[in-house]
């Protein structure tokens, strides 16, 4: 008896779990699409370095906020393990703001890679930022 009551649990609550994984694949091809658009209209070049140094300020408080979201949205769906009620709509919320959050995230990244300037390594042609003093793909020395 109390097996059974155990399984019709389990078999109410997976549907729900289910959900929300189709959700999230659903939601992830949004989300690739809208960072597409958003990187193609990150604009041409921003020159200074100070510019690049905010990007990065900006990505960092916005994946601190992805952070909280992930934590969210785990407790969200560890609690229907303790037999406690599911809220997809809430999870759905949680998951647009990961999605909307992660497409500003690869905007500024689009942005610091267009700002920043660029050089090829003499010896294997990879593109290399003009600070660097070694190239990241052959290890070679660049002037
Ligand atoms: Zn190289």
């Amino acid at each position: 008896m109390k097996h059974h009551a155990l399984k019709k649990e389990e078999t109410k609550m997976n549907p729900k779990v289910k959900e929300i994984f189709d959700l999230a694949k659903a939601t992830a091809q949004k989300a690739a699409k809208a960072a597409g658009k958003a990187a193609e209209t990150a604009g041409r070049k921003t020159e200074e370095m100070v510019e690049i140094a905010k990007f990065k300020m900006q990505i960092f408080s916005l994946e601190n906020d992805c952070d909280a979201l992930f934590k969210d949205i785990g407790k969200s769906v560890y609690v229907t393990h303790t037999g406690d009620e599911i809220q997809p709509e809430e999870i759905e919320k949680r998951i647009s703001e990961l999605d909307e959050k992660y497409a500003q995230i690869a905007a500024l990244r689009a942005k610091i890679e267009l700002a920043r300037p660029k050089r090829k390594c003499p010896a294997c042609g990879r593109e290399c930022d003009k600070d660097d003093a070694y190239c990241g793909g052959c290890g070679g020395a660049l002037e």
